[in-house]
Parts: structure tokens; C-alpha cells; sequence
């Protein structure tokens, strides 16, 4: 924007040093752009007037043209008010005012016509407004001040109404500002953009955002406004992108050799999946090009990344360099150092754990063997990134559960090589389409969309609390069949001690209803030390125990296969994508899976759309696309400090068509134009480099 907007607020006509001083505490509106870029929440309509029957409690403001036909002050002292009658030829409505009675009463004069403004309601039965704002009728005045039209409503606080400053107050700035500066808002878009998606111009825009010539122009400003937060979000992810692969070289894996090929040919117990094998070709593509890898890869609970990781490890290996796999927590990082080992078996290729339960002594022969090459998979918790880690060449990095470690922890991966391994980030958070071009914008993402074949999907069933009996009585019928059971209780931070109250609870109903020496049970929480965890642990992956009592630190990638059923309870308090991934705890094995949802009577409107969606579908991407409808985009694991939270205007729900719109276009752009170095394109060089772009980009990864 022109360097004007940049001026302190205080310098506006009207506003002065101390309004300045409210505003900036208030709104956070420190600079001419800042207040620009206050929208209004929402416009009135003043091009129609209402009749007095077609009033609802529901309509938003309102005008009325109406003739008073009485007025009195009822009440004393605290309950004091004006109460005034108006009639239209449809019906009566009644005024109430609590607030500057003296004021208005003098303005008031029975048999008058008034233009009442204001929200309407039903008291009594009755329409009513409470404290409209109202002004003598007078056609000719009405039309000469372009009343007739649709007025800003900004949010403002009690504060900010001490200082005159309501929405009216400023509106009032704001009609200020735009008189002097509109003119010098400057377009940011290319004019072939605005064209191709017939955008209106930027100064325009902000004029009609705030004071829309009509209905139409005002849908147009929004569009303009949103189009361009969103493109300008994709054109500065995308230019990341550009200059990572610039700037960071990447280990060109030219064969694939012994290690894949035997694994391939000789160890793997199962024919790969489409989806499997078309993202192993997409991480072969990325290891020769040159250009370091940074892939994103999705797929919802056991859909096979784990095997793709490893196959993926392989090829690097068979070029020489070294491998790791990084976990969130020690059970995981144990689980997949199982797992790999029991895949490629004994003497084929070097395998170790590093977590912070290594003893000394083990640590330094892993050291040792890191550096001189000789161990060529390591797989550990985030004791891996610890400086004294050092490989020797390290050439793939696979990231298991992405949200849990921050840029930083990533980024000190990346230095352990001279130049930067590969890294191949998995998810089991399947997240909307839109929502991953924003979040993982600068990353190339793969997905996994299909099960390996022969699973059978999981049944969902929603039971309520008085069918308790009957649910006890089915894990009873899977136990008897050798099945094992997990029992998950919410944990929620802010009422940790209910919630280990409700665990107590439960743990003494199970061992009642499941008593030894007939049934054992485990019981794992997160108050307990990490040792007595893997304990506990350890007896259900042995089966000593039958049924896993446990609060939601099961949550990650746990693989039982053994265990069958699955029941949440209170599931009514668990978000959608938190329940999908408990339920991917079972069904990892070839018996038929169950999940059961245990919630109270009573279930809020999104309580009960969230446990239908879990009966009726398995699919985590549809979840995950009715999980951003319910929360917003704001509350969905990972957004919080991702920017997506500091866009104004558009709305990553219901805006997606928009987003993939803009995505495209930036996309072709940098295609043609990687540089930016058309004059064509010119203000697009300009609006990277401006820095008030509101949003917090070097957050995003
Ligand atoms: P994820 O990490 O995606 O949740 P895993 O990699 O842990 O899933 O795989 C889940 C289970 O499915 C594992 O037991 C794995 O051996 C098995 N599996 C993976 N791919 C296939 C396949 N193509 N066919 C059959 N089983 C598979
Ligand atoms: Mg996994």
C-alpha cells in the first residue's frame, strides 16, 4: 500500500492522540491501514422499510415508518424508561428507551410520522424495538442524503463508546479516511488476474466494502478482498517453495538396489496398494531431481504409510547414505523400530532405537556406529536431533505425526547433513484438501486413499448410557472369542481432576463388571511414569490382559492387532477427528473390528452430528471435511499458529472454491514466470515484499 496508510491514526481528522491511544488498546487500529482494514461485521439495510406486521424476532435492523400515537414515562428511579406506541396501516408497535429518556422525550410529538430504526423483537406478543434510533420523516431529505442505502456496522467496545467511538463514531472515521485516501490505495493484483476472474479494482473495493453502493458492488468488494487475501497467502507459500528449491540441493538417489530389491522380492508379506505405490513413485520422482525433498505424506490410520516410509528408506540406503525415523513419543518410537525390524528381519540391514530411555553405554556405541557409517536406520524419539547425534551421511528423514514437533525441531534435522536429507512428514490427521494447500502450502503433499485389501472396515455403533448392560455384555462375547479391548476416557486439561475422577470411576466399574483371575486389565494414564506406561503397555501387546483401560494417550499410532473393539467413553466429548483416530486403533488385524461410542442422554446439536458422522462413515478425509464445517478452520489441530487464523475476510469453509481458484493462478504465474520478472507482474514483486500482509508467514513451514 501507498506509504500514507502507514501514517500513525492520531494524524486522521477526529481522532487525535488520546481516541489514538483507545484504538490501538482497543481494536489494535494503530495506522491509517489498520483502520481500513477494520471491516464492518455486517451491513444494514436501509433501502427498505418494514411494515409493522412483517416484523420477527429475528430480523436483523430494521426500518419502520410508522406515526406515534403515545408516549409516557413509566417506572422510577432504576426502572425508569420511555414507552411510546407507533401504528403503520398494519399495526402498532411499542418503543421502549431505558437510556436518555429526557432526550428523546423532547423530541417526541404524538401524530408525527418517524423513520424508526432499530432491532426488532416480540415483547409480550407484541412487536417491539428496543432503543431504535429515530428521525422525523422527511422524503426530501431521506433521498439528498443517500440514506437509502446499506451502512456499516463495526464492532467497537465499551471503551471505545466512552471515546464516541461506536460503530457510528467509526463509521464516521471511516467515511473520513476513504474521502481523503481512496484514491491512493494502489492495485496489488495483476490487471490480467483481475480480469481473467473479473475482480473489481482495489480501491473500489475497500470503498464498497465499507459504504457498498448497493447489494451487488458489495458482494463484488468482498470477493475482490477475499481473492486477494488468499491469493497473496498462496503467492508467498509458494514463492518459499520456489526459493527452497533454489537454494537447498537434494542428494540425487540415481539406483535402486540390493536393499530395495530383495526387500521388495523377498521380505514383503503383502502386494502393495495403487495408492502405495503410486506415492513411492512420487518420493522416487523427488530423489532425482536434485532439488531437496520435502513431502508431506497422508493417509488415514492404517492405510500402510509405515511400509512406504521404509521402502522409501531403502532406496536412500542403496545409495549410501543413512536413514532415520522419528516418532512423537517412546511407545511409537518402539513400535516402528518393532516393526521395521520384524519386516526386513535379521542380517539385512543395521537397525537401532534411540530414545531417552538409551542407557549411556548403548548411546555411544550408536554414536560411533552413526558416524562411521555403519548403522544405516535409526529410529527414535526427538533425542534424535540432539546436536551430540551425528551420522555420517545422512540422506532421508521420515517424520512420523507431523503436528507434534515444531518448524524448529524440523529444521535442526536438516542440518545434519551438509546438504539437507530428504524429508518425508506422515499424518494420520487426514485434513481437508483447502485446509492442506494453506497449512502445508510450501510442501508437496501425497496421499493414501485406499485400505489394503481384505480389511474389513470397522463397525460403528452409538450407544447411550442405559444400554451400558448390553455393551458389557459384547465386549464379554469378543473377550470369550480371544479378542482384546481397549476403554478410552477423555482427558481434557482444564478439568484434569474430573477427568481422572471419571477414569477412577471406570476402572472400578470394569474390575467389578471384569474380575480377576477370569479377566485382567490394564490401565494406562497420563499421571503415570513412562516406565509404568510401557509396562502396562507391554502386558496388552503380550496379551496378559484383555481389556486396556486408558485415557487418550493410546491416541498416536498404536498397533495391536489383536485388539478388536474399541470403546470411547463419552464420546460426546471428544472432537470428530480425535474419535477417528481412536477408532484407528482397531481393525489393524483380519477380524471384524468394532467401535463403540458411549454418550450421555443429553447430546448438543454438534455432539450428535459428530458421533452420526463416526457411525456412518470410515472415511477420514469426508470426516475431516464436516470437522472444519463444525469448528472452523481456526480450531482444527495445527491451524493455531499457522496464520490461517489471521485471515480477515475469507473463510477457508466457505471460500474453498476461491482458495483453489487463487491457488491455481499463482501456480500458473510462477510457472511462466518464476522470477516475477515480467512487467506484467511487477506489483506482485511489490506485494511479497511488503511486510503488512497481516499474516504471520514465517510461521508456516
Ligand atoms: P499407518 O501407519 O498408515 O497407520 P501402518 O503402516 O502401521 O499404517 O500399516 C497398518 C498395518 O497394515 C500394518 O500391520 C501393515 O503391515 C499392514 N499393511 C500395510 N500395507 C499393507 C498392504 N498393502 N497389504 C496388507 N497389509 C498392509
Ligand atoms: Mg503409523
Amino acid at each position: 500500500m501507498n506509504q500514507v496508510f502507514q501514517t500513525p491514526i492520531e494524524y486522521l481528522k477526529g481522532v487525535g492522540t488520546t481516541r489514538a491511544e483507545v484504538l490501538k488498546k482497543e481494536l489494535g487500529i494503530a495506522t491509517f491501514q489498520d483502520l481500513l482494514k477494520h471491516f464492518p461485521f455486517r451491513h444494514i439495510d436501509r433501502t427498505r422499510f418494514y411494515k409493522v406486521c412483517d416484523i420477527q424476532p429475528d430480523l436483523p435492523y430494521v426500518q419502520v415508518l410508522a406515526r406515534l400515537t403515545h408516549f409516557e414515562i413509566a417506572g422510577e428511579k432504576h426502572t425508569r424508561r420511555l414507552i411510546a406506541q407507533a401504528k403503520d396501516d398494519t399495526g402498532v408497535i411499542e418503543l421502549v428507551w431505558f437510556q436518555g429518556v429526557k432526550w428523546i422525550e423532547k423530541y417526541l410529538s404524538v401524530g408525527k410520522v418517524y423513520v424508526l430504526f432499530g432491532k426488532p423483537g416480540i415483547f409480550n406478543g407484541k412487536p417491539q424495538m428496543a432503543h431504535p434510533e429515530l428521525e422525523l420523516y422527511n422524503p426530501a431529505a431521506l433521498n439528498q442524503r443517500g440514506n437509502l442505502s446499506l451502512q456499516p456496522v463495526y464492532s467497537s467496545t465499551e471503551k471505545l463508546k466512552q471515546f464516541a467511538l461506536d460503530s457510528k463514531g467509526i463509521q464516521k472515521l471511516m467515511a473520513a479516511m476513504l474521502d481523503q485516501h481512496a484514491s491512493q490505495i494502489e492495485e496489488n493484483l495483476p490487471a490480467y488476474v483481475l480480469k481473467q476472474f473479473i475482480l473489481m479494482g482495489r480501491a473500489d473495493a475497500y470503498r464498497n466494502i465499507h459504504f457498498p453502493e448497493d447489494a451487488t458492488r458489495l458482494n463484488e468488494a468482498e470477493k475482490r478482498l477475499k481473492f486477494e487475501e488468499l491469493f497473496l497467502l498462496q503467492l508467498k507459500l509458494l514463492k518459499n517453495k520456489l526459493l527452497r528449491v533454489q537454494k537447498f540441493k537434494g542428494h540425487i538417489f540415481e539406483t535402486v538396489g540390493y536393499y530395495f530389491n530383495t526387500f521388495y522380492q523377498e521380505k514383503l508379506p503383502f502386494e502393495l496398494t495403487g495408492s502405495q505405490k503410486k506415492v513411492l513413485k512420487e518420493i522416487r520422482q523427488d530423489s532425482q531431481r536434485g532439488v531437496q525433498m520435502n513431502r508431506l505424506l497422508q493417509g488415514d490410520v492404517g492405510s500402510g504409510k509405515t511400509v512406504v516410509a521404509l521402502m522409501s528408506m531403502l532406496i536412500a540406503i542403496d545409495n549410501g547414505f543413512q536413514t532415520c525415523l522419528m516418532a512423537p513419543t517412546e511407545i511409537l518410537a518402539n513400535q516402528h523400530f518393532q516393526t521395521i525390524k520384524n519386516l526386513v528381519g535379521n542380517d539385512f540391514v543395521t537397525v537401532d532405537l534411540l530414545t531417552g530411555s538409551t542407557p549411556k553405554k548403548n548411546r555411544k556405541v550408536l554414536h560411533e556406529q552413526l558416524q562411521n557409517g555403519e548403522l544405516k536406520i535409526l529410529v527414535g524419539t526427538h533425542a534424535l536431533i540432539e546436536d551430540a547425534v551425528q551420522f555420517q551421511n545422512l540422506g532421508f528423514v521420515v517424520i512420523d505425526e507431523q503436528h507434534r514437533f515444531g518448524v524448529e525441531q524440523r529444521a535442526k534435522l536438516w542440518r545434519k547433513n551438509s546438504i539437507p536429507p530428504h524429508i518425508l512428514v506422515m499424518t494420520a490427521t487426514p485434513i481437508p484438501r483447502t485446509l492442506a494447500m494453506t497449512l502445508y502450502g510450501d510442501l508437496d503433499i501425497s496421499v493414501i486413499d485406499e485400505l489394503p485389501v481384505g480389511r474389513k472396515p470397522i463397525q460403528t455403533f452409538h450407544y447411550f448410557e442405559n444400554q451400558r448392560l448390553r455393551m458389557f455384555g459384547f465386549m464379554k462375547q469378543e473377550i470369550a472369542k480371544g479378542r482384546q479391548v481397549y476403554v478410552v476416557y477423555p482427558l481434557i486439561q482444564e478439568s484434569e481432576k474430573l477427568d481422572l475422577k471419571n477414569l477412577e470411576e471406570g476402572i472400578e466399574v470394569m474390575r467389578r463388571e471384569f474380575p480377576m483371575p477370569d479377566y485382567q486389565v490394564s490401565i494406562v494414564h497420563g499421571k503415570m511414569s513412562a516406565k509404568d506406561k510401557e509396562f502396562e503397555m507391554q502386558r496388552f501387546v503380550k496379551h496378559e490382559t484383555q481389556i486396556m483401560v486408558a485415557t487418550t494417550v493410546i491416541e498416536v499410532g498404536v498397533n495391536i492387532p489383536n485388539a478388536s473393539v474399541m470403546i470411547i467413553e463419552n464420546a460426546e466429548r471428544f472432537g470428530l477427528s480425535q474419535l477417528h483416530q481412536l477408532r484407528g486403533r482397531v481393525g489393524r488385524g483380519a477380524e471384524q473390528s468394532y467401535c463403540i461410542l458411549m454418550s450421555s442422554q443429553k447430546l448438543s446439536y454438534d455432539g450428535k452430528i459428530r458421533l452420526d458422522t463416526m457411525v456412518r462413515t470410515n472415511n477420514g478425509f469426508e470426516i475431516s471435511e464436516i470437522d472444519l464445517q463444525l469448528r472452523g478452520p481456526g480450531n482444527i489441530e495445527g491451524t493455531q499458529q499457522s496464520g490461517i487464523t489471521d485471515l480477515k475476510v475469507a473463510d477457508l469453509v466457505a471460500d474453498q472454491q476461491l482458495l483453489i481458484q487463487a491457488r491455481q493462478c499463482v501456480e500458473e504465474i510462477f510457472a511462466h514466470d518464476p522470477q516475477l520478472a515480467l512487467p506484467k507482474n511487477q506489483v506482485l514483486q511489490i506485494a511479497l515484499q511488503s511486510k503488512n500482509t497481516g499474516l504471520s508467514w514465517e510461521k508456516i513451514s
